[in-house]
Formats: C-alpha cells, sequence, structure tokens
C-alpha cells in the first residue's frame, strides 16, 4: 500500500505528488489516514521562499504542512488510550501536536513543554522514512510520545483543523499574558489568529475587546466574533490616532492586554503605546526572520511593562482548545475560518489562491484554505 505526499518543487511554484509506502507503526504511535490539512499563515511563509535560511535556497524535496485532523488508521503496539486517558480505536477521529516536547529538560520540568529547547520537529525531506512526516499528504505517523486527543462528535474537520495550530497557540498565549475576567484586549489583526483570539477572551470573561484590521470584510466577522469595537486602519491611518482610540475608549489608562497577530514589526511599538501601566504586550504575529522594531527600553520600565512571546503552545492547550469549540461552537462562526477546501491533489492551486486572497483581495473568504485527503 502506498500513499501520497506533496512535495515542494520551487518557492512560490508548483507540488508534485509523490507515492511511498505506507508504515506499520512501531509501538506507541499511531498511523493516521489524514482528512483535512490546513494551509496556515506559517505556510504561505515557507511557500513564498521568506524561510530560506531553514529550508534552502531553493527547496530539496520539502514537504511540510502542521495543521491537520484525521481517523486512526493502525495503533502501535501499547496505545489504547488518547492523552486524557480515554479510550482509542480504529476509526476514531483524533487532533495531535505536531511538535514533540523532549519531555526530560529543566524546560520541560518547569511544564512549559512548548518552550521546550529540545522539541521535535518532522523531518521536511521527502522521502525520508516513514514518510508521512508532514500535513500534505494522505498519512501521518505519529510517533512515540505523542499528544493526542479525540475529536468531539460535535465538531466538522473544518472546525477541527485550526485547532492544533491557530486556536491553539492564541489559548495558550492569552493564558500566559494573564488575559482575566473583566479585561480590555486590544486585538492587532482579524486574521484567523486574531479571530480565535477574539473568541477566547470572551469566553475567558474580557469585558471589552477592540480589533483592529485594514479590510472591511474581516472587521465584520470580528464583530461577529464577538469584538466590542472593530476599528478601521482607513479611518484611524496614523498609529498616533489609532492609540488615542484606545485611550478614549479606555478612559484614558489603555488596554490590559494588547496582541499582535499582524506579523509585521512596526505594529508592536504602536501597541506597546496602548497598554495601560502594568499591561502586558503579547507577541504572536511574526514568524518569519528579520521583524525588528524599535522602541525606548526606559518607557518599558516606567510603564512597568510585561512582555510575552508565545511560539507553539503545551500540549494541554490542544485539549483545551477542543473543548472550547464543543461549547462554543454555537456561539461563534468558527465554520467561516476555514473558507475554501481544496482536494489534495489541487494543492498548487491552493497555495497560489490561498497567497493571493491573503494579499489583494477577499480576506474573509479565505481566512484559512484546507486540503481535502480523503
Ligand atoms: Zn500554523
Ligand atoms: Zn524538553
Amino acid at each position: 500500500m502506498t500513499g501520497r505526499v506533496a512535495v515542494l518543487k520551487a518557492y512560490g511554484g508548483e507540488f508534485e505528488l509523490r507515492e511511498y509506502p505506507v508504515p506499520d507503526p512501531e509501538p506507541g504511535a499511531i498511523l493516521i489516514r489524514l482528512t483535512r490539512a490546513g494551509i496556515c499563515g506559517s505556510d504561505l511563509h515557507i511557500w513564498r521562499g521568506e524561510m530560506k535560511e531553514v529550508y534552502g535556497a531553493v527547496p530539496k524535496d520539502l514537504t511540510f504542512g502542521h495543521e491537520m485532523c484525521g481517523r486512526v488508521e493502525r495503533l502501535g503496539a501499547g496505545v489504547t488510550t488518547d492523552s486524557l486517558g480515554g479510550p482509542l480505536a480504529v476509526g476514531d477521529r483524533i487532533a495531535f501536536c505536531y511538535f514533540f516536547p523532549c519531555g526530560r529538560c529543566p524546560v520541560c520540568l518547569r511544564g512549559e513543554l512548548g518552550s521546550c529547547p529540545r522539541k521535535g520537529r518532522a523531518n521536511r525531506v521527502a522521502g525520508t522514512p516513514p514518510y508521512f512526516n508532514n500535513a500534505y499528504g494522505d498519512y501521518y505517523y505519529l510517533r512515540p510520545g505523542h499528544f493526542v486527543f479525540r475529536v468531539p462528535d460535535e465538531l466538522s474537520d473544518d472546525i477541527a483543523t485550526p485547532a492544533n495550530c491557530a486556536l491553539s497557540q492564541v489559548l495558550y498565549g492569552l493564558q500566559r499574558a494573564g488575559l482575566g475576567f473583566g479585561h480590555t484586549l486590544v486585538v492587532q489583526g482579524a486574521g484567523g489568529l486574531g479571530l480565535n483570539a477574539v473568541a477566547v477572551a470572551r469566553d475567558m470573561g474580557a469585558d471589552r475587546i477592540i480589533v483592529f484590521d485594514r479590510l472591511p470584510e474581516r472587521l465584520e466577522l470580528a464583530r461577529a466574533f464577538g469584538a466590542d469595537d472593530a476599528l478601521s486602519l482607513a479611518e484611524l491611518p496614523t498609529a498616533e490616532r489609532r492609540i488615542k482610540a484606545v485611550m478614549d475608549l479606555t478612559s484614558g489608562f489603555g488596554a490590559d492586554v494588547v496582541a499582535d497577530f499582524v506579523g509585521y514589526p512596526e505594529v508592536v511599538p504602536e501597541g506597546l503605546r496602548m497598554l495601560r501601566g502594568g499591561g502586558c504586550y503579547l507577541e504572536v504575529g511574526s514568524i518569519a526572520p528579520g521583524n525588528v522594531f524599535s522602541y525606548d527600553a526606559t518607557a518599558l520600565v516606567r510603564g512597568n511593562v510585561r512582555l510575552v512571546a508565545t511560539s507553539n503552545y503545551s500540549p494541554w492547550a490542544l485539549a483545551e482548545a477542543l473543548a472550547f469549540l464543543r461549547r462554543t461552537r454555537a456561539r461563534f462562526p468558527f465554520q467561516k475560518i476555514v473558507s475554501h477546501v481544496y482536494p489534495l491533489e489541487s494543492i498548487s492551486e491552493a497555495f497560489q489562491q490561498a497567497d493571493w486572497l491573503h494579499r489583494e483581495g477577499d480576506p474573509v473568504r479565505v481566512s484559512r484554505a484546507a486540503l481535502a485527503m480523503a
């Protein structure tokens, strides 16, 4: 038996589908038949060639993708439950972490598994056994030492797919930033991350949620996700005016938490100036190297500012993300986050469309594109 893996041939260009033998899971592993894979902002960075220092000047047999869900195809010896202790059987729908904290270092010992410096990541060279190491293929080989969770029956694959990346990261980040009941949150950028942040913050008891974006369609979606104030960069074209808008909405004191989900470094100094004394700035958006900003360190000191940056998450966040989706699925329009679904064989078209729509037009329709395998 063989399965397909999508291999990138040229940055910004086409994928090729290659067939590889489907492996038997070793003890402790799970072979997964993927049903969906998401195209995340970071996948677009890789595809465009903005991570060349990591993946080389020319993509060499590059496979990637990390947002996904699927069904248990085969269980390795000894795997009988998911990471919450519930029974796990062939055919069950599951979501899982795409990275592997070592569990045996001083950072893991502190309970911060998402920050583990020895965190294992999938091999991204096509043809490396066990072949199915990333999301853009028919199967995924979930190695021993994994964190896996059953997807609640009430959730569609489209809603469950971004849970192991955008939603878990936002949920983890907002908790680390100390967002709490009655707080005011400013969300910079209403893409997939920002919209999830609005929903999570609402559920965490935030009193006022202020969202900034450039595009009216995204602002409308932010309101549908529960934003109190969705403010347009077209109407507030300067940083000074946006900072003043936040101050006006907070009696001149600023927000408890400001979070960057944009990924352009210019937004950081602006966001820092929207904080109340003792507030927390949460940086999530910057993922491609070279996002340098400058800021007066004395202003940080005088403002008693806390800075929190978040990449990945501790595995408990994925369990909470799935529970959150089940609990609030009728309250937030999660089904609008994944807007376009393409078959795996159309992956090149999916990336071109997602990239074009991200940059040029109609971003509402393409908050997230996804691939269907089965
Ligand atoms: Zn992602
Ligand atoms: Zn570790």
